[in-house]
């Protein structure tokens, strides 16, 4: 049987198991000390613990991280990194620098788009993830080695994440809640709930759990269609939590004093009229939430296109003459595919030809 990470546990987990040992109440906290701040990536490098003990831990856990793929970009740009998991299986995660449009306020914040399952069950028709189908959840240690290897390869320290990598998040709710349970922790990455998003196609059953969930991190609702027949076109979930259901469940999240703002891809001639323009700025307006225009990314194989520049800037002044907050990304990122999914599907099809030459 596979051992289980040593980074999928919370402190308190971790302190339980030890204890059961006869190890000191203060074990537990040494060993996150030698994860997490000072990221050492052996039990052995931990010097401080008696010989058994990382015996023990040696035994019981394992302590493999990613292996790194390919990195793409540079310091001052977006970096995008490919990483095979223990299991062979590939995912993306992408460092983003300061990006004033990217969760609607200015800031110096470097943040990592973060991925969550091997691909996604969700198909929506413009996303790369969606394209190869799903292949199962990341678990808690997958979801914060990320975060640790990021940093480790950037020597760029992570202060905001983004759960918009690969996969739906609301799909794997135990284990992300599990991970942002070490992410936020002071004994782990120390990450503030408020610079944590996680953004959902809009799986209604889940933002409701999400709505009573204590920790104050954001939700960003995936809407891109702000009347049926355009989401349906684009976005299959939208047939199984159609707009009501998927806005009374928000009600019902900003209900309980929650916040939360809507993603709206613009692709040209699909979603970018005026028409969805004035309606979208009224379900804003309905939830108080702020609007972030994303311009589409292209994604080899698909056939949609992002609008003109003038498009985008009348999308947004429309919402804007309705009161709306509103932001247009202007893209970073866009030259070395940063739209998540995409680098994995180049690098699966370049594997794929290798093998079986035409
Ligand atoms: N499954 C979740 C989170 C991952 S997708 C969700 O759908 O919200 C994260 C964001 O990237 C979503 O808003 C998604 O619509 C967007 N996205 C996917 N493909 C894109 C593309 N080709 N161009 C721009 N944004 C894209
Ligand atoms: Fe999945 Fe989100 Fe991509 Fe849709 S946009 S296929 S839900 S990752």
């Amino acid at each position: 049987m596979l051992k289980p990470s040593i980074k999928s546990l919370l402190l308190d987990e971790l302190a339980h198991q030890l204890a059961l040992r006869g190890e000191p109440s203060y074990r537990a906290r040494q060993i996150t000390g030698w994860l997490y701040k000072k990221r050492v990536d052996s039990f052995a490098a931990m010097t401080d613990l008696p010989a058994s003990t990382r015996a023990y831990l040696a035994e019981q856990f394992s302590f493999v991280g990613p292996e790194v793929v390919r990195v793409l970009g540079s310091k001052d740009t977006t970096q995008k990194f490919l990483f095979r998991l223990a299991d062979g299986n590939l995912i993306e995660s992408v460092l983003i620098p300061a990006s004033p449009a990217l969760y609607g306020e200015a800031s110096d914040r470097r943040t990592a788009c973060i991925s969550t399952q091997v691909g996604c069950a969700y198909g929506c028709k413009f996303c790369a993830s969606g394209l190869d189908g799903f292949s199962r959840n990341l678990d808690p240690a997958e979801i914060v080695d990320q975060l640790l290897a990021v940093e480790a390869n950037s020597g760029q320290k992570i202060d905001n994440i983004v759960f918009m990598g690969m996969g739906e998040p609301l799909a794997n709710l135990t284990y992300l809640l599990h991970a942002i349970g070490i992410i936020n922790a002071p004994w782990g990455l120390e990450i503030g709930a408020r610079h944590i998003t996680i953004s959902t196609s809009g799986l209604a059953p889940q933002i409701r759990k999400l709505a009573t969930e204590p920790t104050q991190f954001r939700l960003a609702i995936s809407l891109h269609g702000a009347t049926d027949a355009v989401r349906s076109q684009i976005m299959p979930v939208n047939r199984k939590y159609n707009l009501a259901t998927l806005l009374e469940a928000c009600d019902y999240y900003v209900a309980r004093k929650k916040r939360l703002m809507f993603e709206y891809i613009l692709i040209a001639g699909i979603n970018d009229t005026d028409e969805q323009a004035h309606k979208l700025a009224k379900l804003a307006a309905r939830l108080s939430a702020k609007i972030n225009l994303i311009p589409y990314n292209t994604v080899e194989g698909l056939e949609w296109s992002r609008p003109s520049r003038n498009r985008q800037e009348s999308f947004l002044r429309i919402l804007r003459d309705h009161g709306a907050v509103a932001t247009l990304r202007r893209e970073k990122g866009h030259d070395i595919n940063a739209a998540c999914g995409q680098l994995r599907l180049q690098t699966r099809r370049a594997e794929r030809k290798e093998r079986s030459p035409a």
